[in-house]
């Protein structure tokens, strides 16, 4: 049991100015998901719970009036399947947080919102609504369907690439730009010139991957298996020279952050996923949470759930004094730390994110994991390579 004197010894010498400032708010208009992917993370998305209209103004409120707040605000709406409520339902948050913006709003910084979907709901009323409210959308594909319906099933056990292409066919139709995410598993790493074919065939020229990861109640990651990390990078590499080939007409969010840091010379000290309150997380009972958005919905042994306070009754900056928070800002920190003090790659990777921290060693406290390894380690070696042959500075 942690020691309150002691807590309340090493708070005092915490300085919450230095947290935020907020760039990233991930709201939960449901947990519920239409689909049901065997590698997905999150407990609830069979439960239909819906944010409440009534919270939008103390969500709004609470941001708005935060001493984390920023210059600008990301609103991301997500998790579960964020187009199982209707339009109508946006149509209303958005009037309110038009009316919460005009009480609260007094430095008048720009809201920008976004939503990650699977994509499979996407039709024109949709497409009105993002055009209307200059909403970025992000789409799930996996790649070709022969890749992606393995994995992305419809609650009947049905593959939903063609659903997820219908709603791509009206994003492009009506002009909307998107970018997508394609989980990277086991499956995925013999394929890495159809996955690209696929992109580029398709007009899809903004891309991230995400590996899958051990996480949630995704209790191993299939990339786990041995013999796989020279796989990948087989396929990060050929997928680098795939992309090249392109002349950066096709983007992988994973070469371009790593490339941009390495040649305008940048270093990175933390990570939005380590530092508290730039992200911010809110549930659709308007409980919130910081650091990674996977943990709000989580549960775990030694820190048992990560909802810190709800927006109906604490703010942002009150919860920072808490015991819950301290014993896991205390662990985050100390993990940066390790990672500071002993990897070579701490300067293009910020030390990490706490998730997948606890789900591979057991704490915050702790430095590499597999997931590192994938996202950051590899592709940073790939890209260093790539660069140094490029002005011939490599020996190979
Ligand atoms: S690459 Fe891994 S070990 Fe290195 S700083 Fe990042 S999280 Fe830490």
């Amino acid at each position: 049991m942690t020691n309150l004197m002691t807590d309340t010894t090493k708070n005092q010498s915490i300085d919450i100015s230095s947290f935020g400032p907020i760039s990233l708010v991930v709201i939960q208009p449901t947990s519920f998901c239409n689909l049901d992917c065997d590698y997905c993370y999150l407990p609830d998305r069979h439960l239909k719970n819906r944010l409440s209209i009534d919270l939008i103004e103390p969500i709004f409120k609470a941001i708005l009036t935060s001493p984390f707040l920023g210059n600008y605000v990301d609103i991301c709406w997500h998790a579960g399947e964020p187009l199982a409520v209707p339009v109508s339902f946006y149509q209303e948050v958005f009037k309110q947080i038009e009316i919460a913006s005009q009480k609260y709003n007094t430095q008048q910084i720009p809201i920008c919102h976004s939503i990650q979907t699977n994509g499979t709901l996407i039709n024109q009323a949709w497409c009105d609504l993002f055009k209307e409210h200059n909403i970025c959308v992000g789409i799930s594909i996996d790649g070709p369907d022969f890749l992606h319906d393995i994995h992305r099933k419809t609650r009947t056990g049905l593959g939903s690439h063609a659903s997820v292409m219908r709603g791509i066919n009206y994003l492009q139709k009506n002009d909307l730009y998107f970018n997508i995410i394609a989980v990277i598993n086991q499956d995925s790493l013999d394929y890495p010139d159809e996955i690209f074919q696929f992109f580029w065939d398709n007009g899809i020229l903004d891309v991230a991957f995400n590996m899958e990861e051990t996480e949630g109640i995704n209790q191993t990651s299939s990339l786990d298996k041995a013999g796989t990390e020279q796989r990948y990078q087989a396929f990060m590499r050929r997928f680098w020279d795939l992309t090249v080939q392109t002349n950066d007409q096709l983007k992988v969010r994973e070469f371009e952050s790593i490339c941009g840091l390495i040649c305008d010379d940048r270093r990175l000290k933390k990570t939005d996923m380590n530092h508290p309150f730039m992200i911010v997380n809110i549930d659709h009972k308007g409980n919130f949470s910081t650091f990674d958005p996977e943990l709000l919905s989580i549960k775990t042994e030694p820190y048992g759930d990560f909802i810190l306070g709800n927006v109906l009754t604490d703010t942002f900056e009150s919860v920072c004094h808490s015991e819950k928070f301290l014993n896991i800002y205390r662990d985050m920190a100390a993990g940066v730390n390790l990672c500071r003090e002993n990897c070579q790659y701490f300067g293009v990777c910020g030390g990490g994110a706490g998730s997948n921290k606890y789900w591979e060693n057991g704490s915050f406290n702790s430095a590499q994991t597999n997931a590192c390894r994938y996202r950051i380690q590899i592709v940073t070696d790939i890209v260093l390579n790539a660069l140094e042959q490029s002005f011939n500075l490599s020996n190979s």
